[in-house]
């Protein structure tokens, strides 16, 4: 099992995490840092402890969503902050569910952070940082060669319910899922299954009640209370 395995060299640092190689093939340890940026990196600062919450978080949910029937790369985590996960080539796609209208889809549509929408929206960004990951459809993503149609056919069904099941689980914490980004990868064997993250950093959050930010809005729009919100997500789902 996993249980003895250890980083060795370091594969890649990203904004969040740091994804190390393992002895074995199939297997990476990734670490959580306290690392926050927005906007494209432009906006760089930390909140603290948000690694271990994300790292945490992200595992808990994981295993979750393995129960309702997603495969994650999720295996076995190590300590506070690393996970040993499934390894997977990332598809090069953000995808984004939107629940209730917020950040660049209210700016876009000129609609009011807080609108009720009629359906969940299922969105793709390309993912690529020198573009600011632009809004593409099915047909760029297959074009390019981003995914195949099977893919993307595949990418959608995990991710109605990564939805369905986020959505009850947070209205359980009197929480309200406003929207998410999630990512897959493929595993060697073509397989594909969620990856990267689900936390505060990737989700909107907001107290049922209040429509508190419970999220990474907070740091994005100097809202203060960071660290308390990420806390508070926290609390309510491990009391
Ligand atoms: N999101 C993310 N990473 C990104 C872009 C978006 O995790 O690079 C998440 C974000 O936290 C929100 C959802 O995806 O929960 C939708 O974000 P939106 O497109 O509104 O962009 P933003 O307003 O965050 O720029």
């Amino acid at each position: 099992m996993s249980a003895t395995l250890e980083k060795l060299e370091q594969l890649y640092e990203g904004k969040a995490k740091k994804v190390y190689k393992t002895a074995d093939p199939e297997r990476y340890i990734v670490s959580y840092k306290d690392d926050a940026t927005a906007f494209n990196g432009l906006k760089k600062g930390t909140i603290v402890g948000k690694g271990a919450i994300n790292n945490r978080m992200s595992n808990y949910l994981m295993q979750k969503l393995e129960e309702a029937g997603v495969p994650t790369h999720f295996v076995e985590e190590l300590n506070d902050r690393e996970t040993v996960v499934r390894k997977v080539k990332i598809l090069p796609l953000e995808v984004i569910v939107r629940n209730i209208a917020a950040g660049s889809f209210s700016k876009r549509m000129g609609v009011e952070e807080g609108s009720a929408l009629r359906c969940p929206i299922l969105e793709f960004s390309y993912k690529n940082d020198d573009l600011g990951d632009p809004f593409i459809n099915d047909d760029y993503a297959v074009a390019l060669g981003l995914a195949t149609r099977e893919d993307l056919q595949t990418v959608r069904d995990y991710t109605h319910k990564v939805n369905e099941f986020l959505k009850a689980f947070f209205l359980g914490l009197n929480i309200e899922l406003v929207d998410f980004k999630i990512e897959f990868g493929k595993t060697s064997d073509g397989k594909i299954i969620l990856a990267d993250e689900i936390s505060p950093d990737t989700c909107r959050l907001w107290d049922a009640t209040t429509h508190e930010k419970l999220d990474k809005d907070r740091f994005r729009r100097d809202m203060g209370g960071v660290e308390d919100a990420y806390q508070e997500v926290m609390r309510r789902i491990f009391g």
